[in-house]
């Protein structure tokens, strides 16, 4: 394995490998970039098969919490943490204190939120070892899924506005792929809205919901893709997006919550040749960070709810900018990105 010429490295400032004996955790922390403020990210706990797959998988995801908080100008930087183990078998007391207390020697330069596999329940442990937490009940601004699900549907408007010439929701046909804390929320605003859902989950329990409460259509877990829908929605895991999937994908638009839904940057380019509109990941989900940036004892809801709305906008000016200049909304929004983050820099 190699960390400074690894293909994901992109110049990250410091990557940790944290190791406890007693509770056994063993798990990375990488920190992108800290130019805009102290890293924030979520950790992540994930069976990976090797410590390659979970490295690859925290370099990528920190570097794209940069991109995101630079985007939604936010006075954060990118980190991000991963945890190797199975969620429903690995995790105990002893493993959060060892990850909290491993936060905390970094003295605030990463601070650290759920991400899949690790819950607010699990958050709200390591915040009795650190205060480097956010995203937690009690003083924070809590569960970020519903923000974040806020801000895919305000996306999910923008792509349809933009690549359909539709104001409304109204009969637009959504293909959702997975319907767990952001996904079944997304499907709420899109029901409420008179979208028409197809959903899929590998949780069937999780379908009959869906069924029962946004009147959707289910179809298996492969078949989700293949679905003549305007919009395909992942919310469940990345590298949904590639040579595989890429033939046979339907709908006009991609725009859903999971983060590096793009299997490469190469199958960025591939959707736009191909005419499908995509809503890059770290754009459209950045709700729950957004959510967590307002946190404090003077927390507004609706001020938060504001913020998390503007990604309509940058979306917008996103999909506008890959237009113009002929190129994918993935490079379009990775070049706002790095305008954003190095004009932070210059004024420093
Ligand atoms: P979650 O674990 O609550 O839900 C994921 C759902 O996907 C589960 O119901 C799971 O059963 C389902 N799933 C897994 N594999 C599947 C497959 N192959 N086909 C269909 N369904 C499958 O996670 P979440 O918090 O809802 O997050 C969803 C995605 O959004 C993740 O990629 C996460 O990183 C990303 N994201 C979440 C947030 C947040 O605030 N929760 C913020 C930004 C990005």
């Amino acid at each position: 394995m190699t960390i400074f010429a690894h293909r994901e490295f992109d110049g990250h400032e410091e990557v940790v490998f944290c190791h406890d004996k007693t509770s056994g955790l063993k798990a990375i922390v990488a920190i992108h970039n800290t130019r805009r403020g102290p890293s924030l990210g979520g950790c992540r706990m994930w069976p990976y098969a090797n410590e390659d797959e979970a490295l690859t998988d925290v370099l990528r995801l920190s570097k794209g919490m940069t991109y995101k908080s630079a985007l939604a100008d936010l006075p954060y930087g990118g980190g991000k943490s991963v945890i190797i183990g199975d969620s429903h078998r690995d995790k105990s007391d002893a493993l959060f204190r060892a990850m909290a207390g491993f936060v905390e020697s970094l003295g605030g330069r990463y601070i650290i939120a759920e991400d899949v596999g690790v819950t607010q329940a699990d958050v709200e442990i390591m915040q009795h070892h650190t205060g480097h937490v956010a995203g937690t009940r009690s003083g924070g601004a809590g569960d970020p899924s519903p923000s974040t699900a806020y801000g895919v549907y305000m996306g999910i408007k923008a792509a349809v506005a933009h690549r359909l010439g539709k104001d409304s929701l109204q009969g637009i046909h959504v293909a959702v792929q997975g319907l767990g804390q952001v996904g079944s929320h997304l499907c709420g605003y899109l029901h409420r809205d008179g979208a028409r859902l197809t959903v899929t989950d590998i949780d069937p329990s999780a379908i009959s919901r869906a069924e029962a409460a946004f009147e959707a259509q289910s179809v298996s877990p492969d078949a989700i893709v293949t679905v003549q829908a305007d919009v395909f929605a992942p919310c469940a895991l990345g590298a949904v997006i590639d040579d595989d999937s890429l033939p046979q994908l339907k709908a006009a638009i991609v725009a859903g919550s999971a983060n590096n839904q793009l299997a490469e940057a190469r199958h960025g380019v591939e959707l736009a040749k191909r005419g499908v509109l995509y809503a890059p990941d770290y754009v459209i989900n950045a709700g729950g960070v957004i959510n967590i940036s307002h946190e404090g004892p003077g927390y507004k809801k609706s001020e938060a709810e504001r913020h998390v709305a503007r990604i309509y906008e940058t979306l917008r000016e996103i999909f506008r900018r890959a237009e113009a200049e002929g190129i994918p909304t993935s490079q379009a929004a990775d070049a706002l990105a790095l305008e954003r983050l190095n004009s932070v820099s210059a004024a420093a």
